[in-house]
């Protein structure tokens, strides 16, 4: 299916990258971000992306602590990307690697740095491929144990009956064709009936099962996370010169 991916937002700086540009500027744009000096009362994250083995144009870049488990993860991709009616899930290590216990620490995933294969639902599957970064690891004020630092745009498919205004909606029946995503227009007339119909969400598991979008909302960033002193300095100094 033909389509467009708009930019996606770094939630740190809030500028605009590809999907093959924001892994790399994350990683630069963090180390701003994040504080110098720890104590006692900070905990250690471990930087990762997840992408959608059948299109990677879904993809999420998270801060996870290395003090979670695997059954964290878990339990928020189901919420942000997954969840339609309590599916079976696993991780290996590779796609064909043996599965991970769901008790198993993040600092492990960190410290091995193999990328990881995650599948929701064993009928319609959803596969997901999750990469770490070993190193870009940071510490932050005791906070939530997974922070989204960006997610893709919701990309934009043209309606498959009129190619004119975006597909809002999927007809369970007709996606096999090629001819089940719908503007709302076309939507009204077609004829298997709205009953038969799933939302366009921004997930990679839009149109699948009964999957109709995310539990909850995004969280907002921690206030731990803020552009080092540094960097506000030097932005002032430019600004006076001007
Ligand atoms: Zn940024
Ligand atoms: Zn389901
Ligand atoms: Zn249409
Ligand atoms: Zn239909």
């Amino acid at each position: 299916m033909e389509y467009s991916a708009p930019k996606s937002t770094c939630l740190l700086c809030k500028s605009e990258f590809t999907r093959r540009g924001i892994g790399r500027h994350l990683t630069s744009c963090l180390k701003k971000y994040t504080p110098k000096t720890k104590n006692s009362l900070h905990r250690k994250y471990c930087f990762l992306s997840v992408q959608a083995v059948s299109d990677p144009d879904y993809f999420l870049y998270l801060l996870v602590a290395q003090d979670a488990i695997v059954e964290d993860l878990d339990d928020y991709l189901r919420k942000i990307w997954l969840e339609c009616c309590g599916h079976m899930s696993s991780f290996s290590y590779g796609r064909w690697g043996e599965e991970l216990p769901l008790t198993t620490k993040i600092r492990e995933l960190c410290r091995r740095g193999e990328p990881l294969n995650y599948m929701y639902d064993f009928g319609s599957t959803t596969e997901l491929w999750i990469k770490i970064y070993r190193e870009v690891a940071c510490s932050l004020e005791i906070g939530e144990e997974i922070i989204l630092l960006a997610r893709n745009a919701e990309p934009i498919v043209p309606c498959d009956v009129c190619g004119k205004y975006p597909a809002k909606h999927i007809c369970k029946e007709c996606q096999w064709d090629g001819n089940g995503w719908l503007c709302d227009k076309c939507a009204t007339t077609h004829e298997c009936g709205d009953e038969m119909f799933l939302p366009v969400v921004n997930s990679p598991r839009t149109g699948v099962c009964v999957y109709t979008g995310a539990e909850e909302k995004e969280r907002p960033l921690p206030k731990s996370l803020k552009a080092s002193l540094a960097g506000k300095k030097k932005t002032a100094k430019i600004l006076k010169i001007k």
